[in-house]
């Protein structure tokens, strides 16, 4: 048995002082109650900060985590691709390896049950066998002439890996259709989602990325659907759950219209960190707040961000209760990955992590809030199965 106290529990959006969890020797939660008097509970370790529910990182490529460091921050969107085209091949399997297993264990440490991950390759699968966090792969169909079959052959090898387009403005129009039913009717998809003005001015042959298309001498069939809001409501169902990434530039009537497409099945993953480091844009995070919308918290790949940590994410809305923060960080990656009934939340009968957030702030209304100095650390758990 063991047994944890705290300041502070937040969990399902709500704020309980002097929690007190206990669990069996499994690493069950068996009660979770509030204490009175620490001295009146033998055996009971104490912690200075806020217990939660382990995080759900909803997007993440951390088969990429031998880039840190290697582009440069402000290189902005069309730079960033060219430069990781350029860096890709300088490194070697085994330093690939190291780099993803090193990634791996550090999310872990710091409280990470779930990620959502891209993957380009077989890279980070035989890690991800091995790992103590829930990997939830995505087989990402990439380039204006590629097609499903290496994802497809990547799937064979892995079934574990569910397709995916990587965004609107990628993939030729055949392809993204059968990218997106080869996941059949009940997988997720995570697609990249108005990380740039650029790929809504696409579709009007406009900006850095026509212009990118047009010097390269590539054409798109796909333009004729007007926007990228457009293009995801007309190829795919709204029976599907999607994971939208990024969302910088959205603007009312893309939500409005997504939202009204798939309901409760959308979400919407900020990467805030990533954005800052490659073009200094910030998610459009009050409208979102105002419409309503799931929003889920990513740290994207060390090719654009300098740590994987979702506290690191969360400090860009420290001037939104830390409560509301959390919820985003644990029970909507949860949901929006349909993994709700195993994490997200701390709950009797659980064992997914508990995690310790240290160096926090309490108003005197008793609302909580994140400060500079905020870190997290895994105090249990055991994740998901892989
Ligand atoms: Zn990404």
């Amino acid at each position: 048995m063991r047994r944890i106290a705290a300041h502070y529990l937040i969990n399902r959006g709500e704020i309980t002082a002097r929690p007190v969890i206990t669990l069996d020797d499994e690493g069950c939660i068996t009660s979770i109650d509030t204490w009175q008097r620490l001295d009146s509970l033998p055996e009971t370790e104490f912690y200075a900060g806020a217990l939660c529910a382990g995080f759900v990182n909803a997007h993440s490529h951390v088969e990429l985590a031998y880039l840190r460091g290697a582009i440069e921050r402000g290189s902005g969107f069309a730079g960033f691709a060219r430069q990781i085209g350029a860096v890709r091949g300088n490194f070697s399997l085994d330093e690939r390896v190291q780099a993803l297993r090193a990634a791996d264990a550090v999310m872990w440490a710091q409280g990470i049950d779930v990620v959502a991950d891209i993957v380009n390759g077989a890279t980070s699968m035989p890690m991800k066998t091995k790992s103590n966090i829930g990997y939830i792969s995505f087989g990402e169909v990439f380039g204006l002439n590629s097609t499903t079959e290496p994802m497809r052959q990547l799937q064979a090898e892995w079934p574990e890996i569910i397709l995916t387009p990587h965004s609107t403005y990628s993939l030729q129009e055949q392809t993204f259709r059968q990218t997106v039913e080869a996941g059949g009717d009940d997988a997720p998809l995570s697609i990249h989602f108005m990380e740039s003005e650029a790929e809504a001015a696409l579709y009007r042959k406009e900006g850095s990325l026509s212009e990118w298309y047009e010097r390269m001498g590539w054409q798109c069939d796909f333009l004729d659907y007007g926007s990228p809001t457009r293009r995801i409501i007309e190829s795919v169902p709204a029976t599907r759950r999607v994971l939208l990434v990024h969302n910088c530039y959205v603007r009312r009537e893309d939500i409005e219209q997504l939202q009204a497409h798939f309901g409760e099945r959308l979400s919407w993953v900020l990467c805030p960190a990533s954005n800052d480091y490659i073009s200094g844009i910030r998610p459009p995070i009050d409208l979102l707040r105002e419409m309503g919308c799931r929003i889920c918290i990513g740290t994207d790949s060390l090719a654009s961000n300098e740590s994987l940590s979702m506290v690191g994410e969360m400090k860009y809305f420290s001037d939104i209760p830390l409560r509301e923060v959390v919820t985003w960080a644990t029970r909507n990656g949860a949901e929006a990955l349909g993994v709700q009934a195993q994490v997200g939340e701390l709950a009797v009968g659980r064992k997914s992590g508990i995690v310790l957030l240290e160096g926090i702030e309490a108003d005197a209304e008793g609302e909580l809030w994140l400060t500079e100095r905020t870190t997290s650390r895994r105090l249990t758990g055991r994740g998901i199965q892989n």
